[in-house]
């Protein structure tokens, strides 16, 4: 079987993890935890970090931390997966979602006609960097602050990426970076909120541990979440953040090998990546012009090869037949004709060379 993303271990990781277990630190917090902060901070550049239980918990964190409630709006990517947005309904916000650009991302010309039209003011933007691709940051950053609406950046999938060389997640109020199974570096299951604001983080460190207030006994002023990562769990970050940029390479070179060997076909056209910036390439991820996608992602899984359709986006699920959204026909043309090609970091071209063998036999 060749997978999509599958998780591909440093080596380090049982040694830091033994390491956790003969300190007794196993849980909740530790050594492990800060040194993974820390890890996340100087690589991004950014002076505050957070880790948590995933990037879900994360983005749910900065929306309490900002304020954000029950019937507030919250403006967000339709491009993008369900974990970006369910945390707008778990403070009892109302999502409004807008459509892509071509750099597959958050239109940046949707967003402004979004603030024009919509007749009560959202309170901020969740943006998200979709398969390791910046979006349009800069512009999206000067829109935010002319409108005094907070910004969220929705890194998961984008750890490592760049836009004139500044970090994904680094741009706006906060950013979330994933460590899920199947992302660019994973702990099994984890998250990093970041902010240049430190009473942010230190707001959203209280919530993630039961609001417990400053007493000799449990007092609540609150009400908060049990989301701190295990230091179990940080070790194994550690050892996955010492290989970033070696993975980083290894996916950019999997889309550059994909591109060669499908250049004859004119049917297959690859994402894009805007101008200053520099993608992690997650996945590779592609459009073909006439054939049917999902078809496709049927044939690579009968031939053992993990493939998958595009994100669904949001505005089209039956969980938000009744949002507003923002459209331009982009993200659903871009679900209609898409599909995510396998980019694992572990396996040799050789053994990709099967999927090309089926993609050419497919379209062909
Ligand atoms: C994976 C992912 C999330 C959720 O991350 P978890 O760590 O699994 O909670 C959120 N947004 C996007 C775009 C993702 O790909």
């Amino acid at each position: 079987m060749i997978f999509l993303s599958p998780p591909h271990m440093s080596g380090k990781e049982l040694e830091y993890i033994e390491d956790v277990f003969k300190s007794n630190y196993i849980a909740p917090v530790g050594e492990y935890l800060d040194k993974f902060e820390n890890k996340i901070k100087e690589y991004c550049n950014i002076s505050n970090a957070l880790g948590v239980i995933n990037a879900t918990s994360a983005l749910h964190l900065a929306l309490r931390v900002l304020g954000i409630g029950k019937d507030d709006i919250v403006l967000s990517s339709t491009f993008t997966f369900i974990g970006s947005v369910a945390p707008i309904l778990y403070v009892g916000a109302k999502p409004v979602f807008i459509d892509s650009d071509k750099s597959w991302n958050l239109s940046s010309k949707l967003l402004e006609e979004a603030l024009k039209k919509l007749p009560k003011k959202p309170k901020a933007l969740i943006v998200t960097h979709l398969y390791g691709q910046m979006a349009d940051i800069e512009q999206i950053v000067k829109i935010c602050k002319e409108h005094n609406i907070y910004l969220i950046e929705d890194a998961a999938e984008s750890l490592g990426a760049t836009y004139n060389k500044k970090q994904s997640g680094t741009f706006g109020d906060f950013g979330v970076y994933s460590f899920n199974g199947n992302k660019i570096l994973t702990t099994s299951g984890g998250g990093m909120l970041v902010s240049k604001n430190k009473e942010w983080i230190e707001k959203a460190r209280f919530l993630a541990t039961q609001a417990k207030e400053d007493a000799l006994y449990y007092q609540h002023q609150e009400f908060g979440y049990n989301y701190r990562l295990s230091n179990v769990l940080a070790a194994i970050g550690i050892a996955q953040m010492e290989v970033l940029d070696e993975r980083i390479a290894k996916t950019r070179e999997i889309f550059r090998w994909y591109k060669e060997q499908l250049q004859d076909i004119q049917e297959i056209e690859f994402m894009p990546e805007l101008p200053d910036s520099f993608g992690n390439r997650w996945l590779t991820t592609v459009t073909l012009k006439k054939s049917d996608p999902f078809k496709l992602v049927q044939k690579l899984q009968e031939n053992g090869i993990e493939a998958r359709p595009l994100w669904k986006p949001m505005h089209l699920q039956p969980l938000f037949e009744n949002e507003q959204s923002f459209l331009n026909g982009v993200s659903e043309d871009l679900f209609n004709r898409g599909l995510c090609l396998p980019t694992p970091t572990n396996s040799s071209f050789n053994e990709l060379e099967k999927v090309i063998k089926v993609i050419k036999k497919y379209v062909s």
